[in-house]
């Protein structure tokens, strides 16, 4: 059976594939359908937490398996609930929603800026301020979200009531609320644009923003569906930030492997949904609760410890070598800028040489598994620069 030939003919071509087939793996390391083994920068865009088929979760899973897969929403299961209450434990946060993918739980999250400053203030409180270059997903409502007019065009009309303002131009949010005053129900970040070229936001733009937001009444949320669950060397990007949130989208690598998106809603919004406000069939799967469980019980301070210290490696590397022009990121969240070679050509070469790696914009973005092996992670990172040059 020839497979990239076969998913070329009858899969719709919305991605531009990588010319490899993976067919299995054990931790950071991905092997093809030829035998040829990676070291797997990318853990399937930071969905791998603990890489392919880690045996602590791999038991979390199979143990829920073999007592329910699946039971809907109209019944109580135990792993969905013990999840939300770990979940509001860690961040201070009241309450959870459960669905299947960051898309969604950002429409969850917008759901509740929404409701949450119509509820308080009134129907006409309905704009959310996003980010230019932010990315919230590929449902028409986060396209309108995401500020990146690429992604617009072709789907009109999007759904109204987002506005785009540049990232770290506090002076053009503060122009903005003036000309919107008392119209805008919440303002929507990534703390570090993942899609956008792995850039993270200044501190000081980010405190400014949390006070005006506060000033003025205007709800916080924060995109955690890249940046969570570990990835940045805190349980979530926010907190390296000192950030309140009022309401959390993640996903990724919350169940670390399998799909599960949450949207956590903090004090201010606890109460914002009752009764049929918001539903998913799929949301709060059993299956991936119990693997979400056993991710989040591991991202311990050790662990994080453990990333901070990968990161930095990364970085003394990395920094200032040659053929690297610029090295951006938190945590295992990393962008690299070739000096001369395109992010293309990098990836290119570094898979010839046996290590995985993604782009974004013109960056080689790395999101490793969290506990990649200290000597995997340094001769990735060798060949990875060797492939700079
Ligand atoms: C990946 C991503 C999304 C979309 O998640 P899906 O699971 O693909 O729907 C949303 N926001 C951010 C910041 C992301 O990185």
């Amino acid at each position: 059976m020839n497979v990239q030939k076969l998913d070329r003919q009858y899969i719709a071509p919305t991605y531009n594939r990588f010319p490899v087939t993976i067919v299995s793996g054990r931790g950071s390391v991905v092997t093809d359908e030829d035998g040829k083994e990676y070291i797997d920068l990318g853990s399937g865009i930071a969905v791998n937490t603990f890489g392919v088929s880690d045996p602590v979760w791999q038991e979390a899973v199979i143990a829920q398996l073999g007592k329910v897969q699946h039971s809907s929403n109209l019944y109580y299961t135990a792993p969905c609930a013990l999840l939300a209450e770990q979940l509001c434990l860690r961040t201070g946060m009241r309450k959870v929603f459960f669905s299947n993918s960051g898309a969604e739980a950002n429409e969850c999250l917008i759901k509740a800026l929404r409701k949450g400053a119509a509820d308080r203030f009134g129907p006409e409180r309905n704009l959310i301020v996003t980010l230019e270059n932010s990315f919230h997903g590929r449902t028409l409502t986060t396209l309108s979200a995401t500020g990146q007019e690429r992604f617009h065009a072709l789907f009109q009309p999007l759904t109204p009531g987002f506005v785009h303002v540049p990232a770290g131009d506090l002076e053009a949010l503060r122009t903005l609320t003036e000309q919107n005053a008392g119209r805008i129900a919440g303002i929507l970040i990534e703390c570090v644009q993942g899609e956008g070229g792995v850039i993270p936001l200044e501190p000081d733009y980010v405190k400014g923003l949390a006070d005006l937001a506060e000033e003025q009444d205007i709800l916080l949320g924060v995109d955690e569906v890249q940046t969570g669950n570990g990835r940045t060397g805190a349980l979530y990007a926010y907190m390296r930030y000192g950030l309140k949130p009022d309401v959390v989208s993640t996903a990724k690598g919350l169940a670390g492997g399998l799909p599960l998106g949450a949207t956590l809603l903090g004090e201010r919004l606890a109460g914002v949904f009752g009764p049929g406000d918001h539903g998913s069939t799929f949301g709060g799967n059993p299956v991936c609760a119990a693997a979400a469980l056993s991710v989040l019980e591991r991202i311990d301070d050790a662990l994080l410890a453990e990333v901070r210290e990968k990161s930095d490696y990364l970085f003394r590397t990395m920094q200032g070598a040659e053929g690297v022009a610029a090295v951006a990121g938190l945590g295992l969240m990393i962008g690299i800028l070739p000096a001369e070679k395109s992010a293309a050509e990098v990836v290119a070469a570094c898979r010839e040489r046996g290590v995985l790696c993604l782009t974004a914009k013109d960056r080689v973005r790395l999101l490793p598994a969290l506990n990649i092996p200290r000597e995997l992670w340094e001769r990735a990172v060798g060949i990875l620069l060797e492939c700079c040059k």
